[in-house]
Protein backbone atom coordinates (compact mmCIF):
# COMPACT_ATOMS: atom_id res chain seq x y z
CA UNK A 1 0.00 0.00 0.00
CA UNK A 2 1.33 3.48 -0.86
CA UNK A 3 2.12 5.67 1.79
CA UNK A 4 0.79 9.21 1.70
CA UNK A 5 2.87 11.91 1.77
CA UNK A 6 2.11 14.42 4.80
CA UNK A 7 0.75 17.81 2.91
CA UNK A 8 3.45 20.29 3.17
CA UNK A 9 3.60 24.47 3.16
CA UNK A 10 4.81 25.70 0.41
CA UNK A 11 7.85 28.00 0.67
CA UNK A 12 10.49 28.99 -1.94
CA UNK A 13 13.16 27.13 0.24
CA UNK A 14 11.62 23.51 -0.34
CA UNK A 15 10.52 24.00 -3.70
CA UNK A 16 12.57 22.07 -6.57
CA UNK A 17 13.63 25.17 -8.25
CA UNK A 18 15.52 26.77 -5.18
CA UNK A 19 19.25 26.85 -5.01
CA UNK A 20 21.32 28.55 -2.24
CA UNK A 21 22.03 32.17 -2.42
CA UNK A 22 22.49 33.86 0.84
CA UNK A 23 22.15 31.29 3.62
CA UNK A 24 20.09 30.86 4.43
CA UNK A 25 17.54 33.76 3.95
CA UNK A 26 17.14 34.05 0.26
CA UNK A 27 17.58 31.92 -2.83
CA UNK A 28 17.81 31.64 -6.04
CA UNK A 29 15.01 30.50 -7.78
CA UNK A 30 15.65 28.69 -11.57
CA UNK A 31 11.87 29.45 -12.62
CA UNK A 32 12.52 33.29 -12.30
CA UNK A 33 16.03 33.28 -13.14
CA UNK A 34 14.95 31.46 -17.08
CA UNK A 35 12.22 34.15 -17.43
CA UNK A 36 14.51 36.89 -17.11
CA UNK A 37 13.14 38.42 -13.63
CA UNK A 38 14.73 39.03 -10.45
CA UNK A 39 15.57 35.41 -9.57
CA UNK A 40 16.39 36.18 -5.89
CA UNK A 41 13.77 35.93 -3.48
CA UNK A 42 12.79 35.32 -0.23
CA UNK A 43 13.21 31.82 1.22
CA UNK A 44 9.95 32.09 2.69
CA UNK A 45 8.25 33.48 -0.54
CA UNK A 46 6.21 31.22 -2.85
CA UNK A 47 4.81 31.26 -6.39
CA UNK A 48 1.88 28.84 -8.79
CA UNK A 49 5.36 27.26 -10.24
CA UNK A 50 6.41 25.60 -7.03
CA UNK A 51 6.74 21.57 -6.44
CA UNK A 52 8.09 20.19 -4.08
CA UNK A 53 11.46 19.19 -3.28
CA UNK A 54 12.20 15.62 -2.86
CA UNK A 55 14.95 16.41 -0.14
CA UNK A 56 14.84 18.27 2.73
CA UNK A 57 16.87 21.49 2.62
CA UNK A 58 18.56 22.97 5.64
CA UNK A 59 18.75 26.37 4.86
CA UNK A 60 14.53 26.21 5.27
CA UNK A 61 14.74 24.64 8.26
CA UNK A 62 17.63 27.19 10.20
CA UNK A 63 15.59 30.29 8.11
CA UNK A 64 12.22 29.03 10.37
CA UNK A 65 14.17 28.56 13.41
CA UNK A 66 15.98 32.44 12.74
CA UNK A 67 12.17 33.62 12.37
CA UNK A 68 10.62 31.93 15.34
CA UNK A 69 14.09 32.93 17.66
CA UNK A 70 13.30 36.96 16.23
CA UNK A 71 9.06 36.53 16.60
CA UNK A 72 10.09 34.85 20.25
S1 LIG B 1 9.42 31.62 -6.89
FE1 LIG B 1 8.08 29.88 -7.33
S2 LIG B 1 9.26 28.51 -8.65
FE2 LIG B 1 10.67 29.96 -7.69
S3 LIG B 1 11.46 28.87 -5.91
FE3 LIG B 1 9.71 30.13 -5.25
S4 LIG B 1 7.93 28.75 -5.40
FE4 LIG B 1 9.61 27.84 -6.57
Amino acid sequence: MEKRLEPMERFCGNCRYHNAYQYPDLILCFVRYQKHEDPIVSIFGCCEKWEPKSQECLCLEEALKKRNQREG
